[in-house]
């Protein structure tokens, strides 16, 4: 009964795999054939089968007739006989939920290629993978091998449609690193030309994973561990699976051999490293019920999603300050950069965390012009949330409880027995839960920081670990946020997110109730003078630089093609960016906080 899968990369520069798909006892009725319309860590309907270009079946030497039924299936006619279905999918997806071929590398995620078996989705399946357009390519996965080669080519197995769907396949003359945490065999391959210090990426992952599997206790879910990294000129993003990631990053971020520091891009790296791998226990296994199991053919939605990728955002970086990869004091900046860009987004008015999980269908994941207005970030709110509700909890209770107590404790009751139980949390249990295992009442702080677009309490909790708060303005446009002894802002501000253009200075965003909102210019004006003189971005700062605020500007601009007149009244800048440092008077009281949160 086992469903037999072939794939190959059959052409390289069209972009082609080529997959052969034997299904020894199809449905006698028509069996119904389709592949998913989502990935699993995405949350966005990605449509994958508008990638299959050809596609036909036979049975018993015989064509058969394949009729489309919907976006994503085809239905074959009845046949009494095993079925072999031939089709070819179009792979230049360069990102990592989709799948990609060219002469340097094939890639690809199962939801991309393996069509599903209306039915047989709990059937065994085998994938062979045998072939490959360069003699030099090795295959990285963490498929069961059955029967491969040295180089990684041959057969491979899964129990279930849902386990084949879930390790990636990346092909080509990569570079491989190994190492073990807690007696599991890790594996990093990159692909991409890059000159990374493999020796360094050994030392730092290996500090990352051991304690994670640590955090949650040992033995870690998987028999091994794979980080899939294409290394590009300019690129980032990261996919969780079970037991790998896909991610991929400027090949620039990676340590060079003769780096020592922890440069900004490599702490970057590290943290995606962290977050994706922490999420082999929260999100692969402990799941909202709404993924439990997932339905591939629509949006499945939670409330929840703040506590999946919320959390884990939380988690990546303290991470890196808990097995000293970073110093406290750049923790902070990366907080403080956190905090800044939240504070930003006008849109934390207007959407609350909840809201947000439920529509990041089509507001996280589908952004516009007018997003900032519009929507909160649940991987940045809710890393906030997190470290409001850990910081609560350890207040509470003298520091006897922590976050780290509710994620254990989400991880014996639900993760650790999901591949037995298949049970995910429910939309109330999450919250039950931590009342539960800390003994506190949060329900007054769940309300605010899921149920209401109030501000966190964060200042006023960080002031336990001795922590101080700058609230300023922006002294640059390349200001992320972060402490500074002298703050030299500008006076004034246009209430927009601008790029230069050929023709002078283009918005991209104009932010609620600001100045340029008030003046009725849009998001897509282009800016082409500034009382009656020529534009360019450069000027642009200069001219803000020298103006005053409650002065007023003329701006001719190009909405289109049509030139327009706004008259503008400047104002002083929001004072809406963060920095964090440790007093220097901060009580030992506050130290022993800090370093029950910080781990050292
Ligand atoms: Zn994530």
């Amino acid at each position: 009964m086992t469903i037999h899968y072939k794939i190959t990369p059959f052409n390289p520069a069209a972009h082609l795999f080529s997959i052969e798909l034997s299904i020894s006892t199809p449905n006698p009725a028509g069996q119904v054939l389709s592949l998913p319309v989502w990935i699993p860590g995405s949350y966005l309907i990605r449509e994958f089968a508008k990638h299959i270009i050809s596609i036909e079946a036979e049975s018993a030497g015989q064509s058969v007739r394949l009729v489309k039924i919907d976006k994503s299936s085809w239905q074959v006619e009845p046949v009494s006989a095993p079925l072999l279905i031939r089709y070819r999918v179009y792979a230049f997806d360069l990102s990592v939920r989709g799948a990609y071929l060219d002469q340097q590398r094939a890639f690809f995620n199962g939801t991309s290629v393996f069509l599903a078996i209306l039915g047989q989705e709990q059937q065994a399946c085998e994938v062979a993978i045998y072939t490959a357009p360069q003699t030099n390519w090795k295959l990285a996965t963490t498929l069961s091998a059955q029967q491969v080669d040295a180089q990684g080519f041959g057969v491979y197995q899964a129990e279930n449609y849902d386990e084949l769907i879930d390790h990636p396949v990346e092909m080509s003359d990569f570079s491989t690193l190994e190492f073990v945490a807690c007696g599991v065999p890790h594996k990093m391959v990159i692909s991409g030309r890059h000159q990374a210090d493999l020796p360094r990426l050994v030392r730092d992952l290996t500090r990352i994973c051991e304690y994670q599997i640590q955090f949650f206790a040992t033995p870690a879910p998987f028999k091994e561990y794979l980080f899939l990294t294409l290394a590009v000129g300019d690129g980032y993003g990261g996919l969780e699976h079970r037991s790998s990631t896909a991610l991929i990053c400027n090949r620039n971020d990676l340590p060079l051999p003769h780096e020592t520091d922890v440069k900004a891009g490599y702490r970057q790296f590290l943290g995606l490293c962290s977050h994706e791998y922490f999420h082999s226990w929260n999100v692969k296994r402990i799941k909202p019920e709404a993924y439990a199991p997932y339905d591939l053919q629509q949006e499945n939605y939670s409330r929840l999603l703040w506590a999946f990728e919320g959390i884990t955002s939380y988690y990546d970086d303290l991470t890196l300050v808990r097995t000293g990869l970073i110093s406290q004091k750049e923790y902070l900046e990366l907080l403080s950069q956190t905090i800044t860009s939240v504070e930003r987004s006008s849109g934390r008015q207007v959407q609350n965390l909840e809201d947000a999980s439920f529509d990041a269908w089509i507001k996280y994941y589908r952004q516009d012009e007018n997003s900032p207005n519009a929507l909160v970030s649940y991987y940045t709110k809710g890393a906030l949330f997190a470290l409001c509700l850990d910081l609560t909890i350890r207040r509470a209770t003298e520091g006897k409880k922590s976050l780290d107590d509710v994620m254990r404790a989400l991880w014996l009751e639900y993760g650790q027995i999901f591949a037995t139980q298949q049970r995910g949390v429910a939309e109330d249990e999450w919250e039950a839960l931590a009342q539960r295992i800390t003994g506190l009442d949060l329900t007054a702080l769940f309300d605010l920081g899921l149920r209401s677009t109030a501000p966190l309490p964060l200042r006023e909790l960080l002031l336990d670990l001795g922590i101080e708060w700058q609230q300023r303005a922006a002294v640059s446009a390349a200001d992320k946020g972060g402490w500074l002894d002298v703050i030299n802002s500008p006076k004034c501000s246009l209430g927009a997110k601008m790029s230069a253009d050929a023709a002078g200075v283009k918005l991209t965003h104009v932010l609620t109730d600001g100045p340029a909102q008030r003046a009725g210019l849009s998001a897509g004006d282009v800016l082409v003078a500034w009382n009656g003189l020529r534009l360019s971005i450069g000027q642009f700062e200069q001219f803000l630089a020298a103006a005053t605020p409650e002065q007023s500007v003329t701006l001719h601009a190009f909405r289109r093609d049509e030139l327009m007149v706004f008259e503008l009244q400047l104002v002083a800048p929001l004072w809406d960016s963060v920095g964090l440092k440790v007093a220097t008077d901060s009580s030992t009281v506050c130290l022993q906080a800090r370093q029950r949160v910080f781990g050292h």
